[in-house]
């Protein structure tokens, strides 16, 4: 039986844009095999090192990051809490700063045509692909200081270090950090301004994009003094033979890392996303004289359908099979939310007409996304047949999951767990590998080049919030995993 589809073995991508009971598609899609990722039998940068760990600049890699993170976190829009979007006057300051301490590391500076701020030193030999490492500038409303932040500062923390000790000219290749203007898409709802201009994925009328009060994208980047033209927007794109790879550190947003009691871990792939709108409609009326056996309620069955796909994804077992060779798909890497709910008229005494409800559903394995919501569609429609009730399903978004190159990833788990082995005193265990169901900037850079991506433990999992924790030492952590990763290129 193939992996990673349904065990009635009916592969289908099911296309849920119908307007009627009836139209139910069904188009056939080619199984293909993806192959398993290899295990960690690297060597260790900083093996000898577990027993100098005082020596190992904590003075730039925790001291000194730890507070800049916090200069940064201090660099707001807002009156009392961390807000910095895209192009906005603190977002203009905070890229100042940024580029103050790149080139204090060492680095060449410069500020591309959607207000990315690059920071490059050539090495050895300036005409070979470029490793980058980047991460994004700009915040949620009322963010945390570390998400996005902890990954430009890592490295160019990492990178100072390597002037300090006199190898930065020593690298083998370029190495270029950037800090993305655009990551959250507060402004104008449009994620990865920054990352997905170099990596050439965005379009021409992403300049036409407007915020709630009708100023474009095109607009901001003139107010800014960028060019904003077609022209100055393809000029941003890399060529992907001049780079050699991507990867990024960003916390964890997650409990995984904190639950196995480690700072950093290495991620497989970001997960691939689907966006649902379900209405369902049915028969209003008083809520007083209708009787129970007689009503057509939308809300009754929303709320069973919310119920159901709870169930279906917890136990995806039941319906898919899957074997190991599904991009490491499990149960437990299936999340499904229902985060919005409306209903007309809205009224206590008043059986609703129509019900609308959301369904953001992810998974690392693009086939078996399509496989629950294959079979999702089939149980909403049983359900709403049952009840008497037309339910209609619409496609709003959809993203493919990006699977980490897995030689990039072997290298920065050899990194991680040479960082690991001085900060945590008995480590027995690999760095371990986990799945990411957060958007970031490296789903956009994974169009130019290969990509790779480390997470670090935050507090409790929380982040968007200004309760997002990182420990000193696991800043330092990461500073060491990424200082070891370019020790790997000198
Ligand atoms: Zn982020």
């Amino acid at each position: 039986m193939a992996s990673c589809t349904r065990k009635d073995n009916v592969s289908v991508n099911v296309n849920l844009t119908t307007t009627s009971l009836l139209s139910r598609f069904l188009v056939l899609f080619i199984v293909s095999s993806i192959a398993s990722a290899s295990h960690f039998t690297g060597g260790i940068a900083l093996d000898d090192a577990k027993t100098r760990k005082n020596g190992l600049f904590p003075e730039i890699l925790r001291d000194e990051a730890v507070a800049r993170l916090k200069e940064l976190g201090k660099v707001t829009d807002a009156e009392g809490y961390l807000e910095r979007t895209f192009l906005s006057p603190a977002s203009a300051r905070a890229g100042d700063l940024i580029r103050s301490w790149m080139e204090e590391a060492g680095l060449r500076t410069w500020v591309d045509q959607i207000g990315n701020i690059h920071g490059r030193v050539e090495g050895m030999n300036a005409s070979a692909e470029a490793l980058l490492i980047g991460s994004h500038l700009d915040t949620v409303i009322d963010a945390g200081i570390y998400d996005g932040a902890l990954g430009i500062i890592c490295a160019v923390s990492a990178l100072k270090v390597l002037k300090s000790t006199g190898k930065l000219g020593k690298l083998s290749r370029p190495v270029e950090v950037i800090a993305f203007s655009d990551e959250e898409g507060v402004r104008f709802q449009s994620t990865f301004l920054g990352s997905a201009a170099i990596s050439g994925i965005l379009p021409i009328t992403a300049l036409q994009i407007s915020d709630r009060s009708g100023v474009t994208v095109q607009n901001v980047l003139k107010e800014n003094s960028f060019e904003a033209t077609k022209e100055s927007l393809l000029q941003i794109k890399y060529d992907p033979q001049s780079v050699w790879g991507y990867i990024e550190v960003h916390i964890e947003q997650g409990p995984v890392l904190e639950s196995l009691g480690l700072p950093l871990g290495v991620v497989k792939g970001i997960a691939g996303q689907t966006r649902l709108k379900v209405t369902v409609r049915g028969s209003q009326g008083h809520a007083g004289t209708v009787p129970m056996s007689m009503r057509q309620d939308p809300m009754a069955a929303s709320a069973e359908l919310i119920v159901l796909l709870e169930s279906l994804c917890k136990h995806p077992e039941n319906f898919i099979s899957y074997d190991g060779h599904c991009n490491g798909f499990t149960a437990e890497s299936l999340v499904c939310t229902v985060g919005e709910i409306s209903t007309w008229p809205s009224a206590s005494n008043v059986i609703p007409g129509e019900v609308n409800f959301t369904v953001d559903l992810r998974a690392i394995d693009d086939m078996a996304r399509e496989s629950v919501l294959f079979e999702l569609a089939n149980q909403i429609y049983q359900t709403c047949d049952r009840r008497s009730v037309s339910c209609v399903i619409e496609r709003k978004h959809d993203a493919e999951a990006v699977i980490c190159d897995p030689g990039l990833s072997l290298q920065l788990k050899s990194a991680a767990y040479s960082a690991m082995k001085i900060m945590v005193s008995e480590i027995q265990d690999e760095a371990p590998v986990l799945m990411s169901g957060a958007g970031h900037d490296a789903m956009a850079m994974s169009h130019l080049t290969k990509v790779g991506m480390l997470f670090v433990r935050c507090r409790g999992g929380i982040s968007h919030s200004p309760a997002e924790h990182v420990l000193d030492d696991d800043v330092w952590a990461a500073g060491l995993a990424l200082l070891a990763f370019l020790e790997m290129h000198l």
